[in-house]
């Protein structure tokens, strides 16, 4: 028997009817770039050296609870400063989940400036948290002058800054993010899931902060399958969050595969090395094309404008030429006729460049 749209309606609180669940399209048989993942897989002698370590991996018993052969390889690998701890996360999407179970109480804020990632304000509602979003200002960058006006007004318990941000791939000011460290009444949380594909980072200045927290993923680098992010900073901290975090969260699989991957780290800097060049020729290209406005990135991905009101129509004919890209329209605001395309390989990004080309004479 099923459900009376009532009881569910009684029971299920009202902000997470009114959600809308992350949506992932369908991607089989395309040219995907809508999703930042890096597109180079492992030479064959590096996939069978994987598949052997593999082979002594116990299912039958539970991962390492605190992952701890796999914590020191991240640390050296991510550069975490000596004295500062580390929280593994299913992701970084559940690192921000057990930032937010850790200061949830009714009427606490999370604060983020915007456009940003929708995780950030989707799981601050998730837990029964408010959300206040800053406008970026025009050209995305951090209006330090709003921000600091919000932080005051609203004191939030944790502010989410995306260094470089998602989707818009600008890399605020330094000085900006450290106004808004010192500003923040609570915790202030780099977000570097970027990291491989710029210069900048917040990590090696844990210490002189005591609100700043850093958090990395490993998807971005080339491991978006195997879902683990980490979370860095004071063990006053992180001795707390990681109460929040479910035992065992990171699988046997995940753990062997990943201390293996990051024992062969130059390889996936060197594809990282090898996006960040092909980006520059990317957004040299894009930008050649009439009617085609593309901003610059410290990311693996080009957020661009085409004509008003043609973006829709763009992203379909993209699609139905078997490129996907992430069409960021819908998002509106300054959003609106915007597109976002994941750096590829040379011959994707080529493909998805005639693609484009072929879109805006139609
Ligand atoms: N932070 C930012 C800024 C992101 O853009 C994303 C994913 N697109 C994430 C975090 C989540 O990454 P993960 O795969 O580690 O959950």
């Amino acid at each position: 028997m099923r459900p009376d749209a009532s009881l569910v309606q009684r029971w299920i609180r009202p902000e997470i009817q009114a959600l809308s669940a992350y949506h992932v399209p369908p991607a089989r048989g395309f040219i995907k770039l809508d999703a930042m993942e890096n597109p180079y897989g492992w030479p064959p002698e590096l996939v069978q050296a994987w598949l052997d370590t593999l082979r002594s991996v116990e299912l039958n018993r539970y991962p390492d609870p605190g992952a701890s052969e796999l914590s020191d390889a991240l640390r050296r690998a991510m550069q975490v400063p000596a004295g500062m701890q580390v929280v593994l996360g299913n992701g970084s999407d559940e690192l921000i989940q057990m930032l937010a179970l850790a200061v949830a109480a009714p009427g606490r804020v999370v604060l983020a400036p915007e456009p940003t990632f929708v995780m950030y304000r989707m799981i601050a509602q998730v837990v029964g948290m408010r959300y206040q979003a800053v406008a970026l200002a025009d050209d995305f960058s951090l209006d330090s002058g709003a921000m600091l006006a919000a932080i005051e007004t609203h004191a939030p318990a944790i502010v989410f800054l995306a260094y470089p941000n998602n989707p818009t791939g600008t890399l605020f000011e330094a000085r900006v993010v450290e106004e808004v460290i010192g500003a923040a009444p609570g915790l202030v949380v780099v977000d570097e899931a970027y990291a491989p594909f710029t210069d900048a980072s917040f990590m090696c200045r844990l210490g002189e902060f005591p609100n700043l927290l850093v958090m990395r993923t490993v998807s971005k680098m080339g491991l978006a399958g195997l879902r683990l992010g980490l979370l860095a900073g004071a063990p006053e901290w992180l001795g707390e969050i990681d109460k929040t975090r479910l035992p065992y969260n990171i699988n046997v699989l995940t753990q062997a595969s990943a201390c293996f991957a990051l024992q062969h780290k130059g390889l996936l800097d060197a594809q990282a090395a090898r996006i960040r060049a092909d980006r520059g020729d990317l957004l040299r290209r894009l930008a050649a094309l009439p009617g085609v406005q593309p901003w610059p990135s410290e990311a693996n991905f080009i957020l661009f404008r085409v004509a008003a009101g043609s973006a829709d129509a763009v992203f379909e004919s993209l699609r139905a030429q078997g490129v996907l890209i992430k069409n960021i329209n819908p998002a509106g605001g300054r959003l609106r006729d915007c597109l976002r395309v994941t750096v590829g390989t040379a011959e994707e990004n080529a493909a998805f460049l005639q693609a484009l080309d072929q879109a805006l004479s139609a």
